[in-house]
């Protein structure tokens, strides 16, 4: 264990928030005092068919270079598919679930040991943690999962997460790990999310098809506008895979972190990042840091839980601050038990608030536009009239026309 304990970290109020340390010395300064790294498939294997390790070993050279500077970095990444492929040799090109299940199981181990023994060369140790969707969308999950990447980090190690796309069927995965990356984000309170990855930042259009592309260095607001640039909202496609990234930009920024996606062959790209320089394009918190139970609600934004809401209702939870009622509610979508956090959208898709619903979606279905007196009679018991209390939602906008 000897050289394996953390370089001492700064404590949070004293980490310096400043653009960039121009002194004489060539020293660095974080902006960031807390950052999760997301590494992309397309960043770790270069475009190639394995993991690069020359790559990876420059990650991990920058992940430890942060943690000299004092930050506590935590990992997520991707490239578990992408190593089981080229472990299997001429495997086929199957694309159906089960079989990435395979390359998977054994992918994830080749990625570990790459990064273990990265790590190591730097006395710095690593610990594991595959998730699921599912594990986090329950509140005691959820917390288990914080707490052990938290104790990971007080014991000086490097926790490297990825999906756990063993057991993540359709139903209970991110499927990618940029939700999963804006989830560890905002449950271990991070400051920064930082992703890797080959589009290197939102263009106005797609660069790959459009010349005239330009980037956008800062996004204030994630807005329809916004949204549009990233394929549209609902949408699968994305421009270079940018509707997922700008989707996890959008729950880790209204959880109080700063998301900056960069190009992740930019050399020392990571730590410049994290330095405060600007490179790629940042997305600024959209609020300060949330208090413990409002990250909790706010991360409905990753789960699929939707409850669709009537303009009138939309506007009695933007405007007057009051509790969502059945009779407001136009639709519900996913399924979710009562106290799970789901996300208040109006008919046009806008993400007007998260909240903590009272009701489970089969029951919300039946009682959904009716007045809250016949909840009783409708399923035979009632937990009150409202389907969110207010002391259970977190808004996302001030007014309907505010996105
Ligand atoms: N979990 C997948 C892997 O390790 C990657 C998912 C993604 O790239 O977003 O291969």
């Amino acid at each position: 264990m000897a050289g394996c304990r953390a370089e001492r970290a700064v404590p949070r109020d004293q980490a310096i928030p400043m653009e960039r340390d121009t002194g004489h010395t060539g020293q660095r300064r974080l902006r960031y005092r807390r950052v999760v790294a997301k590494f992309g498939t397309a960043t770790l294997t270069g475009g190639g068919i394995d993991l690069d390790r020359a790559r990876m070993a420059d990650l991990v050279r920058q992940v430890v270079e942060l943690r000299r500077l004092g930050a506590d970095v935590l990992v997520v990444t991707s490239g578990a598919i992408a190593a089981g492929r080229a472990r299997l040799g001429a495997a086929p090109v199957r694309r159906d679930i089960p079989y990435k299940q395979v390359l998977a199981a054994v992918g994830q181990i080749a990625l570990m040991q790459c990064y273990d023994e990265l790590f190591r060369q730097h006395g710095v140790l690593i610990g594991q943690a595959l998730l699921t969707r599912a594990d986090l969308a329950m509140r005691q999950g959820y917390l288990n999962a914080r707490n052990t990447l938290l104790a990971l980090l007080e014991n000086g190690i490097v926790p490297v997460i990825n999906e756990n796309d063993v057991v993540a069927v359709e139903e209970i995965k991110f499927g990618d790990n940029d939700n999963l990356s804006a989830m560890v984000a905002n449950a271990v309170d991070a400051d920064a999310l930082i992703m890797l990855t080959d589009t290197g930042g939102l263009y106005t259009a797609d660069p790959r098809r459009d010349p005239s592309a330009t980037l956008i260095p800062v996004v204030y607001t994630i807005d329809r506008q916004i949204e549009r640039l990233a394929g549209g909202t609902g949408t699968a496609l994305g421009t270079g895979g940018m509707r997922t990234k700008i989707d996890a930009a959008k729950l880790a920024t209204v959880s109080g972190v700063d998301v900056l996606i960069v190009p992740g062959d930019a050399p020392d790209v990571l730590v410049r990042a994290a330095c405060g320089e600007p490179i790629g394009t940042r997305f600024v918190a959209a609020a300060g840091q949330r208090a413990g139970r409002q990250r909790w609600i706010l991360s409905a934004l990753a789960g699929r839980g939707r409850i669709v809401v009537d303009d009138g209702a939309a506007r009695a939870l933007l405007r007057f601050g009051r509790s969502l009622l059945a009779a407001g509610v136009v639709a519900v979508e996913g399924r979710f038990r009562r106290g799970d956090p789901v996300t208040v959208v109006t008919q046009d898709g806008m993400r007007i608030a998260c909240g903590l619903a009272n009701y489970a979606s089969t029951d919300l279905e039946a009682i959904k536009g009716r007045h809250s007196d016949e909840i009783e009679e409708i399923l035979g018991f009632a937990y009150g009239d409202e389907v969110i209390h207010r002391n259970n939602l977190v808004l996302l906008a001030k007014d309907l026309a505010s996105e």
